[in-house]
């Protein structure tokens, strides 16, 4: 194989170009496409994110959520019904205002998110105690011109997501909802898709535009950068009368809704599984994700009909197709591992002569000659073990790098050599916090909040003032 069509670089060495090079020599996307900041979804990436959605929202459903498509298109009085949501928004947000030549009357925005399209629905659908909770949920494009430098995938314009929007009768219920979120995140994004994160809560000053409580999972990059996952809200009274979302409680008084909103964006999860596994070979997708699971490379014509029969054994439990190309075996063996394909079986002539297989495993790149007549149980024996085994290796480099720190030094320390830094601190209640803007000045991070599942409690100072501390926060630079 000529060098230039493998990885160049090291994933730990030069993270930002490995993962340029993974995205193209891979064929995840295409950035050539002539809108800044968007970009063309390749074979590659849309057939293991389909499986993705797959994935949440068949979690979604069984946890109640109906599934709603609603127009692109919001009207700009809806997003102004509650100024802190469009002033969060307003930066960003991609506005129609034609229709040919014709000047629209009202412009529309491309949705930045739907809750302003949601809720003006809820007021209408929405009548007594008997409708709640009313749980919905939408796969779809969202438009954000953020203005900071895209990358594919992490950050572009428009991202593929999932947004799911709730009602409920009570705060405690609305509290239980976001809880709910994280489990589900739990459930596919670290155990299916194999991402270690830690879910924070967000500190006062970082919240959401019209929550009154921000959740959110963080992931960390071999750059020691964090990328927020998906976030959970409980979105404020404000936001909710602004809509008038209400309901007849059983005691016959109208009451407003608590109202919840999710959002996993597949497109950006998707960066972190290419991140979180690939290593300087390129792509390893965990099993279940993967756009094929099995690849059989027979390296003569004369093993053809071996590769088919295996093919059809295999068909039976697993995505599997087999390499026909003319490329030399090296060829095949490199560019199958760099697209990440979690099993490889090679066939050579003295495979034919032995009665026996090759098998290659990506999760920990190592070979194992078997006969044919064992062949089938072990493929399936790795198949059980794979994600499992790109998990553990996953939490370990992650665990790994979340580090206790007592002062601003050790802070700085731990913050440069590319973890997470831990620490007692004053408090995270109230915006403009004199200890974050240090933070945020002198090591160019974020508080990136607190942990509902905390196991320490607060019992000494603030790292930064040094008066007496409320919280366990942890601190990181993110994108
Ligand atoms: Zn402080």
């Amino acid at each position: 194989m000529a060098k230039q069509d493998g990885i160049t670089v090291k994933k730990n060495e030069n993270f930002s170009e490995w993962f340029t090079q993974v995205i193209q020599k891979a064929e995840l996307a295409d950035l050539r496409y002539n809108v800044k900041g968007f970009l063309v979804f390749q074979p590659w990436s849309v057939l293991s994110m389909e499986k993705m959605y797959h994935f949440l929202e068949t979690t979604l459903q069984k946890k109640g959520h109906m599934p709603h498509w609603f127009p692109t298109l919001i009207p700009e009085h809806n997003l102004k019904q509650e100024s802190s949501h469009l002033g969060g928004f307003a930066p960003e947000v991609f506005w129609v205002t034609h229709t040919g030549d014709k000047k629209l009357d009202e412009k529309l925005a491309l949705r930045p998110t739907s809750e302003t399209a949601l809720y003006q629905m809820f007021k209408l659908w929405i009548r007594s105690h008997n409708d709640l909770p009313y749980k919905t949920y939408q796969r779809a494009q969202v438009f954000r011109c953020d203005t900071k430098a895209t990358r594919p995938f992490l950050r572009s314009r428009e991202f593929h997501w999932i947004e799911t929007h709730c009602a409920h009768k009570t705060e405690e219920d609305a509290f239980n909802q976001v809880k709910e979120d994280m489990e589900t995140t739990e459930e596919v994004l670290h155990d299916i898709f194999g991402i270690p994160y830690i879910f924070f809560e967000r500190p006062a000053w970082d919240k959401f535009p019209g929550a009154a409580r921000t959740f959110a999972a963080d992931a960390l990059n071999p750059d020691g950068k964090v990328i927020q996952q998906p976030s959970t809200h409980m979105i404020s009274k404000q936001f909710t009368k602004a809509f008038d979302v209400k309901f007849k409680d059983s005691d016959e008084k109208e009451k407003y809704a608590h109202l919840t909103c999710y959002g996993p964006a597949v497109s950006r999860i998707f960066a972190s599984v290419i991140i979180t596994h690939g290593d300087d070979k390129g792509l390893r997708f965990p099993w279940d994700i993967a756009p094929t699971q099995v690849m059989i490379v027979p390296i003569d014509k004369k093993l053809h009909k071996k590769a088919e029969t295996l093919k059809k054994q295999i068909q039976k439990f697993a995505s599997v197709n087999i390499d026909l190309s003319d490329k030399r075996p090296g060829e095949k063996f490199n560019h199958w591992e760099m697209k990440g394909i979690p099993i490889r079986i090679d066939i050579g002539l003295k495979d034919l002569e032995n009665k026996t297989v090759t098998i290659f495993r990506r999760d920990t790149n190592k070979k194992e000659t078997v006969s044919e007549k064992e062949a089938i149980t072990k493929i399936k024996e790795i198949a059980q073990e794979f994600t499992k085994n790109l998990i553990k290796k996953a939490d370990k480099v992650f665990e790994g790098r979340i580090k206790e720190t007592k002062n601003l030094q050790e802070i700085k320390k731990v913050i440069k050599e590319g973890s997470i830094a831990k620490c007692e601190f004053c408090s995270v209640d109230k915006p403009g916090t004199e200890c974050a803007k240090k933070i945020e000045k002198e090591i160019v991070a974020e508080v990136r909040g607190t942990r509902l599942d905390e196991k320490q409690k607060p019992q000494g100072k603030c790292a930064i003032c040094g008066k007496k501390a409320n919280h366990i926060v942890y601190i990181a630079k993110s994108y």
